[in-house]
């Protein structure tokens, strides 16, 4: 392979920058031209590309965001605006890419790959939910702000002897909350995986209220419940002052965490390796600490699994 191109697809993710650095690092090592691709899979049907020397992925590898920006194009599962984009690849040479996204950027890099342009994708999400992979890229930096953040939340909990729920990110997947939830000592995580059972958590903290606990925290995954109206039921039930908080987009952004950043680059690496054996319609996952390969079409069809023991390991600490 002559040239390469790589873009960031869907959510951003702290880490991206890490990966944009690698591929190109890697490519230019080689030989091997390589071009940034600006917003995605819109930029990539527009043209919108930028030719990378060694000095444009400068400072780059600290910073969170993606310096090639991200974007939502639905119109890219139209089969005549990929030919388009196939053509905008031609007029530069490029012949593969590399895709780092989520699981829809995933399908955009399959379909590609099956009009013959090889692609692989790296999963850039701080949801950590796509399958075949332990960690994705910015998981861990995401993760480490939610920590921060409970740790403060902590501090005026426990002054005021109030309940703090914290809704954290995650879409449908539990690990950032469940994780978060351990490492910040919180009496209760609710996700996709435990379930909702209202009356459950209340007498859950019915419980602690009544052993000589000052105060509790509580972890949740997004798009479960509306955190304020649960927060009004427990105080009423409970007699717990209870205050709800949304983190939101505070999670996605911020400084890489060194984990991120070598995750990124090895996936990045990779990722050329992979191009330059002829392989495509493939994704990059770390798995036990070994970074390997995986069909798209596999990856897509399983589901993310938590991992077997959290949840048990987590209510022995509680
Ligand atoms: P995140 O997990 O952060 O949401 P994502 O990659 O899953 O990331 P999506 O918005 O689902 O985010 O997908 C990103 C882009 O991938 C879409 O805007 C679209 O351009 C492309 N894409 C998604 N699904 C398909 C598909 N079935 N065929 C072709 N392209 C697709």
């Amino acid at each position: 392979v002559k040239c390469i191109g790589v873009l960031t697809s869907g959510g951003d993710a702290p880490g991206m920058n890490a990966a944009i650095r690698a591929v190109a690092r890697t490519c230019l090592n080689k030989g091997i031209e390589v071009y940034g691709v600006r917003l995605g899979y819109k930029g990539l049907h527009e043209g919108k590309f930028m030719k990378f020397d060694r000095h444009s992925t400068r400072n780059i590898i600290n910073n969170g965001g993606t310096i090639l920006k991200s974007a939502r194009f639905p119109e890219f599962k139209d089969p005549e605006i990929r030919k388009e984009a196939i053509e905008q690849m031609k007029k530069v040479g490029m012949e593969a890419l590399v895709v780092i996204g989520g699981d829809g950027s995933y399908n955009g890099a399959l379909k590609l790959t099956e009009m013959g342009v090889n692609c692989i994708g790296l999963p850039g999400t701080i949801d950590n939910d796509i399958p075949d992979t332990d960690f994705t890229i910015g998981f861990d930096t995401a993760l480490n702000t939610i920590v921060e953040a409970l740790d403060r939340l902590r501090d005026t909990s426990s002054s005021h002897q109030r309940c703090t729920i914290l809704e954290v990110m995650g879409r449908r997947c539990g690990d950032l909350a469940i994780n978060a939830g351990i490492a910040a000592g919180a009496e209760l995580v609710i996700t996709s995986d435990t379930g909702y059972d209202e009356d459950k958590i209340i007498e859950r903290l019915k419980q602690s209220k009544a052993s000589d606990k000052d105060h509790a925290i509580v972890v949740i995954t997004e798009h479960i419940t509306d955190v304020n109206e649960l927060a009004k039921k427990v105080e009423a039930a409970t007699g717990f002052e209870t205050r709800a908080n949304v983190l939101g987009h505070l999670q996605r952004g911020g400084r890489p965490t060194a984990r991120d950043r070598v995750l990124a680059s090895r996936m990045g690496v990779k990722a050329v390796e992979l191009l330059e054996e002829g392989k495509g319609g493939l994704c990059v996952g770390e798995v036990h600490g070994q970074i390997t390969a995986f069909p798209i079409t596999e990856v897509l069809s399983h589901k993310h699994v938590a991992d077997a023991g959290i949840y048990e390991d987590a209510k022995k600490l509680r």
